[in-house]
């Protein structure tokens, strides 16, 4: 047959007869070649359905794996035949190639990339009607309390029969038996309504100096359509989101059929935020996060997939989204290490999206109060441009910010408030203003420990810590989800009234202040506390509303608020997250405790910042209250450069995983030896993760130091072949690890 040889013509080879390979979406790392007896070979990208081993899977045509033509050949009277085309929009060809580069990065299967992409059931069949009903205004002959209940919720707007019964407390049998009666009509509706598209010529705010010119350093270079990362640099509230805002509105009125993201690091940030995209550009955009529900998730990626969806807001898994074209990704708080999955395929969402932007040409934009080292570093060295805004918008005050050195103001033994915050929370009660207290640590108590024998309470099976929640009375792992009642006896000893809870939690911290100040209007926010953005909304609204006095929160609170009347935040543990030997533990920190006193003090009243903390003197807490910002990160920077970690070398963890102990450090020790030498790589460990144990399996790991110029997914890949793999032994591989 004559077949076209066109860039995105699929595999074919006139001895052979037509053939196309697909990939699946399984953890496989390579495409299988099938024989298509269509009239025209569907081009690389489309949908279809296959025999695979015993079953009929849904992949997609896929470019011809390089170097095996000839080996095909030989196996053509094997091969089978494609069962179906799906009349479905193809995959775009950069995302394809995107699939293909972020396999051979993250070190993951190919298949296992296309899986993020085909997240969605059903999406593949086209369009299809629904059936719906809508009321026709006629009393029914016969009328129930039942029937009544029903037609109460209906109306002119198409609703389904669950839809119906759900809104009504009936059963969907009540709905049918009024289209009998002729109260309710059956139409038919798109189960996957178009979204309405954003008007790009609406008028944002006028636009101050700084934000002007960001604005248009970022418009020329969307106007050149080229690739360039660029950091959006400002302090909170000095108008970025602004500035991205003019950015996406200039992407999507070049081409009539560009599409824009925006991807966001937390799902409880993103209701207030598809309000505020809503309210610049008259539409809502298509959201993507966890909370969607099976037919919202639908639509978006169906909508995304046609091209209809022009505007997505989204968690970092939107990065996946079938976008045809894609020209312009905003990663928002970018340095946010909410943006790297530490699950299934481990990647990192800005630096994925920095890459599909570079390989497809269009520009990402990196928005950020506080950026991550890597890109600083990025912005220096030349890679990355960068726009900055000074100060706040409108001359709003930064917050003021001191250290409570806590050897010298203790609080009363038993409590957690130094007499300095609780002075300050007093002036701030007796003004009106609202306080923000601030505790990464969700439920009473992190510890859980018998004061007789000293058994400390752990997960079954894992070396994780049981936090205690008084609330519920019950003692909860955080890391794997396993609770169970609070004991009243010690397990171990089994003395009586043992337990002691040891240290604060945001509870305890409640605790101690509905004690102190009975008459104040206290909150407790966290995850717990308001499972779901919805709750979670429901407080912040009210801290927004000025109906609460002090808000004690974990750092679901932290992000992205505005609470004109909050002028005081006082951060409990100031050294939370500088335990440890995380190579980011003075990043993040700084990072987050910018982040929450930057909550304070942001409309008219002046706002400041205390921090409780043992090690005063420590380099992130001193560039906190003197806000060298700058001075932080070259010495940060120097740290790193010293010890060639990245940015300034490269770093992979491959991680080992066995029920077995005995057979898992056997097989670490025994990859550790094969480990080849290589000039500019260095291997530390095997060493233990930081929890060894969880749910029964327990882990230890390799670090992998290379330089810079080093190919490290070449050196992992050479030395992977040559691990023999040990029955019960599970091998991860994470390429720039987070937290090690
Ligand atoms: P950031 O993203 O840097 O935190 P925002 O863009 O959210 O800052 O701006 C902070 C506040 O100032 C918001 O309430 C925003 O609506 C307002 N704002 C920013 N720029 C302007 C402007 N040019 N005109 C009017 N209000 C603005």
């Amino acid at each position: 047959p004559e077949l076209a040889s066109s860039a995105a013509a699929p595999s074919c080879d006139a001895d052979a007869g037509p053939r196309v390979s697909v990939l699946f979406p399984l953890p496989l790392p390579k495409a299988y070649d099938y024989l298509c007896d269509s009239e025209e070979l569907p081009p690389v990208g489309s949908f279809v359905s296959a025999p695979f081993g015993p079953r009929e899977v849904t992949g997609v045509v896929w470019p011809a794996n390089k170097g095996e033509a000839k080996k095909k050949n030989a196996k053509v009277q094997n091969l089978k035949t494609i069962s179906r085309v799906f009349d479905a929009p193809p995959l775009a060809s950069d995302l394809v190639d995107f699939i293909d580069w972020a396999a051979d990065y993250t070190m993951y299967p190919k298949g296992a990339i296309l899986r993020m992409v085909m997240r969605v059931k059903d999406a593949f069949d086209g369009p299809r009607m629904q059936t719906a009903f809508v009321a026709t205004g006629e009393k029914p002959a016969r009328i129930t309390p039942k029937r009544e209940a029903v037609l109460a919720v209906a109306g002119a707007e198409p609703q389904t029969a669950a839809q119906l019964a759900e809104a009504s407390g009936m059963s969907e049998a009540v709905v049918r038996g009024l289209v009998g009666a002729g109260s309710l009509a059956k139409v038919e509706v798109d189960p996957d309504p178009p979204f309405d598209a954003p008007d790009l010529m609406r008028a944002g705010p006028t636009l101050s100096g700084d934000q002007q010119y960001a604005a248009d350093f970022v418009a020329e270079i969307i106007a050149r359509d080229e690739h360039k990362a660029i950091l959006v640099d400002g302090v909170t509230g000095s108008g970025k989101t602004e500035v991205y805002f003019e950015a996406v509105a200039a992407a999507l009125r070049k081409d009539p059929d560009a599409q824009a993201l925006i991807l966001l690091p937390e799902i409880a940030l993103t209701l207030p935020f598809l309000e505020r995209v809503e309210a610049r550009f008259g539409a809502a955009p298509a959201p993507w996060h966890s909370e969607l529900t099976g037919a919202q998730r639908r639509r978006t990626w169906r909508r995304v997939a046609e091209g209809q969806a022009r505007l997505v807001v989204g968690a970092r898994s939107a990065l996946f989204l079938p976008f045809p074209k894609l020209k312009l990704i905003v990663v928002d708080e970018e340095h946010d290490s909410a943006y790297k999955q530490e699950e299934g395929v481990i990647y990192h969402a800005r630096d994925l999206a920095v890459a599909r932007g570079a390989r497809a040409g269009f520009p990402v934009l990196l928005a950020s109060a506080t950026p991550s080292l890597e890109t600083v570093v990025n912005v220096d060295e030349g890679r990355y441009e960068a726009v900055g805004l000074a100060g706040r918008f409108n001359d709003a005050q930064m917050p003021d910010i001191s250290l409570i050195d806590m050897r010298e103001d203790a609080p009363d033994a038993g409590k957690w408030l130094s007499p300095r915050l609780v002075d300050e929370i007093n002036a701030n009660l007796s003004a009106n203003e609202q306080s923000l207290l601030f505790l990464n640590r969700r439920g009473y108590a992190p510890l859980t420990l018998c004061r007789r024998c000293g058994h400390k309470m752990t997960a079954p099976g894992s070396d994780t810590m049981l936090v205690e929640h008084r609330f519920e009375n019950r003692l909860v792992c955080h890391h794997t989800g396993f609770s169970m009642p609070k004991p009243s006896a010690c397990p171990v000893c089994k003395a009586v009234e043992s337990l002691t809870a040891c240290g604060p939690g945001v509870e305890r911290v409640a605790e101690e202040a509905k004690e102190r100040w009975p008459d104040a209007r206290i909150e407790v926010l966290s995850s717990d506390t308001a499972p779901g953005p919805r709750t979670m909304r429901a407080v912040l609204d009210a801290m927004k509303a000025g109906e609460i006095d002090i808000l004690i929160a974990t750092q679901v609170a932290a992000k992205g608020h505005h609470f004109p009347n909050l002028t005081l935040v006082g951060v409990v543990d100031a050294d939370l997250g500088l335990a440890g030997g995380d190579l980011r533990a003075a990043e993040r920190t700084y990072q987050l405790l910018s982040q929450v006193t930057g909550r304070a003090g942001r409309a008219e009243k002046p706002g400041r910042a205390m921090l409780q903390t043992y090690q005063a003197d420590a380099a992130v807490l001193q560039a906190l209250a003197s806000g060298d910002r700058d001075a932080f990160l070259a010495a940060e920077a120097m740290g790193r450069q010293e010890l060639g970690f990245p940015p300034y070398g490269r770093l992979a963890a491959v991680t080992l995983r066995s029920p077995d102990e005995v057979a898992l450090d056997r097989a670490a020790n025994a990859m550790r030896a094969t480990a080849p030498v290589a000039d500019g790589i260095e291997i530390l460990g095997p060493a233990r993760t930081p929890i060894y144990r969880l749910r029964g399996i327990a882990r230890m790991r390799l670090l992998v130091k290379a330089r810079r110029n080093v190919n490290l997914q070449a050196y992992l890949s050479d030395w992977l072949k040559r691990t023999k793999s040990q029955s019960g032994v599970r091998i991860t591989l994470d390429i720039n690890p987070y937290s090690f």
